[in-house]
């Protein structure tokens, strides 16, 4: 499919010419290349593949996201039985679940293809290499199109990890992009990796009706996150039949004519075990040593990393990096902060890099979201502090909705008072996060959030409860009084 965009190199081959290049249009280089243009640049955004997007839109964030909402719609109604209003098993039409994510995907890359003409920020097609600090091939269907620029932003984002040894030319071996394709619901599916992709796609796949087994490699799912945090999570999942083993790895994985027969090692490793489908989701690694980077004299760690200083330059100073090839967390909303950031300073405004935290969220049923320092980080690091917690068994809001294992905490410095992280998990928790995040960003203390009014019943309620829970004012939980003084 021909982009609606796409400039072809021209027959003459003479070479393009712009103000600013931007190379890679997912999240972090399509912000970076439309805030530029409005800056009054004059942009030029390269893009391997025909839309816009990158693997956010194409084949990450949103594509999965549309599967969650739909797997969660599924439990959401099983859920209904036990209020007394019964739907019946699902009767799923896996080509028209595809087409609806699809036209999702459609629609928002649609939607940049339009921005980037009403910016007039010229799109070519083709993957873009180095050939100088000022210069850069960029292989076309038509052939290859020199560009001489006077400022690049790098933002060619990550792919997944292989991992060796699996049986890769056997098409029911997938990673995220194949998973997300839904060629068919499997009857079993193994997930090896209990990461953020490998949960979302358990829960997806496990929504749907597949037999799901988790394989994690480590002592806990999604390392980094708060273990308070994970145990709801943990129990809907076994409730749902997700199998998760920990401290486990796969040996092997060997094709037969039906299935995939798997071989487990670790403490608490499972026997063989046979599956229609096999999802590795392991991590994603940066793309940043294959650009030809270091022939524009920009350095490249040896895992494929560009560093770059708080303006998100590179060593070399006209260009800039920004997005999953930067460095963790490799996140979407980290990498359009960073865009912005570099299109600002790359149009010469004076900005660095100042926001204190990045949030994250896995979009599992229920959700796990989280921001700052957790607990166990702030204990390795011997810092004082004081924790809010408000159990979502109190809140009116989750009672009502029937989903009451929710948990919202806050981390305070306790000299200051101030927020200095927090998670929640629970239905919409990557909705309520962001009050933390901003809570954070503002230096707030503890006061500032029990003393806003929240509306009633909501679940961001249990960001004002947590508050309250900290300061020793809460109402809506009983917690053993302090000792009265003696009169
Ligand atoms: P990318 O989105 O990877 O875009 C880079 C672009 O550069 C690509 O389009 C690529 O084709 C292009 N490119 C590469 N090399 C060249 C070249 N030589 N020439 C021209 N073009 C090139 N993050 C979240 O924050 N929230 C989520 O819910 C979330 N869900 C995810 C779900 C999945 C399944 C996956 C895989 C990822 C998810 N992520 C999520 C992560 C998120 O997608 C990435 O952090 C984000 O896309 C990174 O943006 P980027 O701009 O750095 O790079
Ligand atoms: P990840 O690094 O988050 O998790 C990979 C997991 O696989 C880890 O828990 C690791 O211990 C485990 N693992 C590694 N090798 C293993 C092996 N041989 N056997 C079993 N387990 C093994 O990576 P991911 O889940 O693939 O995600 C990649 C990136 O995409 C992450 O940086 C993540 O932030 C991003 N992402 C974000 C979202 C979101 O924000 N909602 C969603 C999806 C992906």
């Amino acid at each position: 499919m021909a982009h609606p965009q796409a400039s072809t190199a021209s027959s003459s081959n003479a070479p393009l010419r712009c103000r600013l290049v931007v190379i890679g249009a997912g999240p972090g280089g399509y912000t970076a290349a439309f805030r530029a243009a409005d800056l009054g640049l004059d942009v030029v955004l390269v893009e391997r593949y025909p839309t816009l997007g990158g693997v956010c839109l194409n084949v990450g964030c949103i594509p999965s996201k549309a599967l969650l909402h739909t797997a969660a719609v599924i439990q959401e109604a099983k859920h209904m039985d036990a209020v007394g209003v019964s739907f019946g098993p699902p009767r799923i039409d896996v080509d028209t679940l595809r087409a609806h994510k699809n036209k999702v995907i459609g629609t928002l890359t649609k939607g940049l293809a339009g921005m980037a003409q009403q910016r007039q920020v010229r799109v070519v097609t083709g993957s873009a290499a180095f050939v100088s600090p000022h210069e850069l091939d960029i292989a076309t269907a038509d052939g290859t199109q020199r560009l001489v620029f006077e400022q690049a932003i790098i933002a060619a984002g990550s792919q997944p990890v292989k991992l060796p040894g699996f049986p890769w030319d056997d098409p029911r071996v997938m990673d995220s992009t194949d998973a997300l394709q839904l060629a068919d619901i499997p009857q079993s599916l193994l997930v090896v990796g209990g990461g953020i992709i490998g949960l979302e796609m358990a829960c997806v796949y496990a929504g749907l009706g597949s037999a799901v087994t988790v394989v994690e490699l480590g002592p806990q799912l999604m390392p980094g996150a708060d273990p308070d945090l994970l145990k709801p999570l943990a129990k809907l999942l076994k409730g749902r039949g997700v199998a998760v083993h920990l401290d486990t790895r796969v040996a092997e994985v060997h094709t037969q004519k039906d299935g995939l027969q798997a071989r487990f090692e670790g403490t608490k490793a499972p026997g063989p075990m046979r599956f229609d489908r096999v999802l590795v989701a392991v991590g994603r690694s940066p793309n940043g040593g294959k650009l030809a980077a270091e022939k524009a004299g920009v350095q490249v760690s040896e895992r494929g990393f560009i560093p770059v200083d708080r303006q998100m330059r590179t060593n070399v100073p006209h260009i800039f990096a920004i997005g999953d090839l930067v460095g963790q967390p490799m996140l979407a909303h980290k990498a359009t902060h960073e865009g912005k950031l570099a299109a600002e300073v790359a149009a010469g405004e004076k900005r660095e890099w100042v926001a204190r935290v990045i949030p994250s969220v896995a979009y599992t049923d229920p959700e796990v979201a989280w921001v700052g320092v957790t607990e166990a980080e702030a204990k390795a690091k011997g810092l004082a502090i004081e924790v809010g917690s408000f159990p979502w068994a109190a809140s009116g809001r989750a009672i009502g909705n029937g989903r009451t294992e929710g948990l919202t905490k806050l981390i305070l410095d306790a000299a200051t008072q101030r927020v200095i992280g927090g998670g929640i998990v629970g239905t919409n928790a990557g909705d309520l996060i962001g009050e933390v995040a901003l809570a954070i960003e503002m230096g707030a203390e503890v006061g500032d959030i029990a003393h806003t009014i929240h509306p009633h019943p909501t679940l961001i309620e249990t960001v004002a409860m947590a508050a309250e829970v900290a300061e020793g004012s809460i109402t809506d939980l009983y917690l053993p009084k302090r000792p009265k003084p003696v009169a």
